[in-house]
């Protein structure tokens, strides 16, 4: 996990981007944040930090005393038909909810959290835009193809989004923390077409960066309103 003076460092650069926008009254508010009086902005990368450590903890520890013989399946869902995050984390998040109740009922438990990503395309095949997915560790009893197969037809493979329902086998409780926690901040990620390659045909990929100031502030407007933990997603138990 990254320090303190990192997430500091990021903040001091967030409230600089936003005064830059003219976004005084969010710069202000994140501006006054104490670890005394922590001020709970979602943007905010000091208290993205407190939480991914103290929510970390308490995996860890749930994880250590509930999940010893269930499986660990570190999962994310790329939303892929309706990709584009309309500024509802709530209702993202009950969407997840309705199609794991409707899917496996009490059959997993579903831990982890709501995340966005601007998405832009360097080839202009789409316009940038807000999207959202999850990232979840599933603790249950059925296997990876049970889980995996029933999930397919609310993620179906798109143009935009090649691999929307990615699934692996976790062993480490370590492990499973860097797979579900909330990212430390916001990126944007670009599709381009890498052609410096000798071993193959030129081929598309992804790469991600820190956002620009115009961006953050379009995502202060998204996500208004909305705290930290409000990107913390819990499904069959409450930690
Ligand atoms: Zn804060």
């Amino acid at each position: 996990m990254e320090s303190f003076e990192t997430a500091k460092d990021r903040r001091t650069q967030i409230i600089r981007q936003l005064r830059n926008q003219s976004r005084f009254d969010e710069a202000e508010e994140i501006d006054n944040c104490l670890l005394r009086h922590p001020c709970q902005q979602a943007l905010c990368p000091v208290c993205k930090l407190s939480l991914r450590k103290e929510f970390g903890e308490k995996l860890t520890s749930f994880l250590r005393n509930r999940a010893r013989d269930s499986n660990l399946y570190a999962i994310t869902l790329i939303e892929s038909a309706n990709a584009e995050f309309n500024g509802d984390i709530r209702q993202a998040k009950n969407t997840l909810t309705q199609r794991l109740r409707r899917l496996f009922g009490n059959r997993v438990i579903a831990i982890g959290c709501f995340d966005l990503c601007l998405n832009q395309d360097s080839l202009k095949e789409w316009k940038p835009f807000w999207h959202k997915h999850f990232h979840l560790i599933i603790i249950t009893n059925l296997t990876k193809e049970n889980i995996k197969m029933p999930l397919k037809r609310f993620y179906p493979t798109t143009r935009q989004v090649k691999r929307p329902l990615r699934i692996v086998k976790v062993r480490t409780f370590k492990r499973t923390l860097t797979y579900v926690l909330p990212a430390p901040y916001f990126p944007r990620r670009v599709r381009f077409l890498n052609t410096k390659t000798t071993q193959r045909k030129p081929f598309l990929a992804a790469k991600e960066y820190p956002l620009k100031a115009r961006e953050l502030a379009e995502l202060s407007d998204k996500i208004k309103g909305n705290k930290v933990r409000d990107f913390l997603f819990q499904y069959g138990v409450r930690l």
